[in-house]
């Protein structure tokens, strides 16, 4: 298991915004958050990520603990987040080779994520230039650019129009390495997730394949039996 999250706990005031979540990632596997807004879903990828301190309960990631933060175990992390944010007046290439020189590796790195995410032609593009899928790649690339061998996505498709939505899910479903992945769109989730836990009140509702949360809930679809999950 390459994450495991035992009885986690973490409370804002009065808000118990996760509430006991027991939960393990598989090497390999492309692994899905789905829940409505608030269930606490970044409170507990930041926790995992090692960016925030649960109050109780113990997270292992490579079999480390993330917190205290440790700069080894985030070397091996990708995140991308919804606020990622570039170098301005860079083109896509030179802001993946200031990336790259942050994360110390080779500057040809660039090139190689560039075309990892498709992005060839607009290499020479002006970060501000480009549309939003191609925002997205860029965002994407630079959180591969160190080769991390477990990535973070954070509704990676948001506010993309769904050409641009389909045309991304080729690259998410080709990104090595482990993938813990959130959003809200339940035909993404389906297309892409070995499996999905769905969370809701800080509390994990279920954990399954897509095919098992169907047929465990008798629905056509993922976006069903989560509708089903989540008001039961
Ligand atoms: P999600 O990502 O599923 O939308 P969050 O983890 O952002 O959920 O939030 C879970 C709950 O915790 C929400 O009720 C939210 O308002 C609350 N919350 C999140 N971050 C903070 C914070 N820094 N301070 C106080 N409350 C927070």
């Amino acid at each position: 298991m390459i994450i495991e999250i035992e009885d986690l706990r973490k409370r804002y005031g009065a808000r118990q915004a996760v509430d006991g979540v027991t939960l393990s990632v598989d090497e390999g596997e492309f692994f899905g958050l789905l829940g409505p807004n608030g269930a606490g879903k970044s409170t507990l990828v930041e926790i995992v990520e090692g960016l925030r301190r649960a109050d109780s309960g113990r997270v292992s990631v490579f079999g480390k603990s993330p917190w205290p933060r440790d700069l080894d175990l985030l070397a091996r992390l990708g995140i991308q987040t919804q606020s990622s944010s570039f170098f301005v007046r860079h083109t896509a290439r030179e802001h993946l080779r200031r990336v790259a020189t942050l994360h110390r590796v080779s500057r040809d790195r660039a090139d190689e994520v560039l075309k990892l995410v498709g992005l060839e032609d607009s290499a020479d593009t002006r970060v501000e230039k480009l549309s939003g899928g191609q925002r997205q790649r860029l965002a994407i690339a630079s959180a591969l650019t160190h080769d991390p061998e477990l990535l973070f996505l954070d509704e990676p498709t948001a506010a993309l129009d769904p050409l641009a939505r389909k045309q991304l899910w080729g690259l998410l479903k080709s990104l090595p390495g482990t993938v813990v992945y959130t959003t809200h769109h339940l035909d993404e989730a389906e297309a892409l997730c070995d499996r999905v836990a769905i969370i809701q009140n800080g509390r994990i509702v279920a954990v399954d394949t897509p095919a098992g949360l169907r047929e465990r809930t008798g629905a056509a679809s993922l976006e069903d039996a989560y509708l089903r999950l989540v008001a039961a």
